[in-house]
């Protein structure tokens, strides 16, 4: 039976510390502050955005979301993002998406400078993470980064290892491919076009699922002679609708060494990780 690896007491003792980090800023005069600019009133990203505000308010740290009409202008848009880029109070700022459709060729990442930019999408963190940075320099994409967490949290070193990641995005696939690459792992990644999936899988010592389809990896994809770790990204609902990831749960439980689970695994290290560049975003800007 695999054993779960759950974000629950990850997450308390990284919020213990930025709790604690948060306190000795404030002693210094600098309370981490965060603006997260939300456009119209798109469910999940109210959602989302409110959980996020809730959390760095939780460790401390203030968080204010900006709600801007559906239809705003674009350069009105554009000019509170310079505005609050330029705002020396302010340490970390995103752009809460999907945007709506008149403002979706823009491209936020680049619009938020590098030292405040603590969703990690700006091309000077990943330039750094491409030369080999794992978070000193730059600031990590939130998912890629909590999952690096929580394999840290269960000693799973990843030098020598084989990882297959599963998903090719900007947000988790890619990255996540570069941070591995970092910590010395031979990282296949794979996507929707990859011929012979399973087989890849079946060399891996750790997979991560990444994809977007509920249940899609069962243990067919696994290979009995391995104990291998298996990380589900996904956040997905099966015919039920019941919230479920990438793997199917119950039938790689026999076969697998160790599963982080959903809900209660990944998706939980996503915000922790924002909470984390916050605090990097704010000690570096008053160090400077
Ligand atoms: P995406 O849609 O941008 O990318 C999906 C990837 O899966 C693509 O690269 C595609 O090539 C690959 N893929 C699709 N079908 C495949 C197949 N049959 N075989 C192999 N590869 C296949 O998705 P994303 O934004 O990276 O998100 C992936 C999943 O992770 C989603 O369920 C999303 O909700 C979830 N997610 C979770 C968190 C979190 O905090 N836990 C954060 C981001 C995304």
């Amino acid at each position: 039976m695999a054993t779960l690896l759950k974000a629950a007491p990850i997450s308390q003792q990284i919020v213990d510390d930025l709790t604690e980090e948060c306190s000795n800023l404030k002693k210094k005069g600098c309370t981490p502050n965060l603006k997260v600019i939300l456009v119209g009133e798109h469910p999940p990203s109210v959602i989302y955005t409110r959980n996020k505000k809730k959390f760095m308010e939780n460790i401390g740290a203030e968080c204010e979301i900006i709600k801007l009409p559906q239809d705003v202008k674009e350069d009105e848009f554009l000019k509170i993002i310079n505005e609050l880029s330029e705002d020396a109070k302010v340490h970390g700022l995103f752009v809460q998406l999907p945007l709506p459709k008149h403002l979706d060729h823009i491209d936020v990442g680049q619009l938020v400078p590098p030292q405040k930019d603590v969703d990690g999408f700006h091309a000077q963190n990943l330039y750094q993470l491409m030369k080999g940075d794992k978070g000193d320099k730059a600031l990590l994409p939130c998912t890629p980064k909590g999952i690096m967490s929580m394999l840290d949290y269960a000693d799973i070193d990843l030098n020598g290892k084989n990882v297959v990641v599963i998903g090719r995005s900007m947000i988790v696939g890619k990255p996540l491919s570069l941070l591995m690459t970092n910590a010395n792992a031979t990282v296949t990644l794979c996507h929707s076009r990859t011929k012979g999936l399973k087989k890849e899988t079946q060399k891996a010592d750790i997979i991560v699922a990444a994809i977007g389809k509920a249940k899609f990896i069962d243990s067919s994809f696994l290979s009995p002679q391995k104990d291998q770790v298996l990380i589900d990204v996904g956040i997905n609902h099966d015919e039920n609708g019941k919230l479920c990831g990438d793997i199917n749960e119950e039938d790689v439980s026999q076969s697998c060494a160790l599963l982080t689970p959903v809900p209660g695994g990944v998706g939980k290290m996503t915000i922790v990780s924002l909470g984390q560049n916050l605090v990097a975003a704010a000690k570096r800007q008053m160090e400077n």
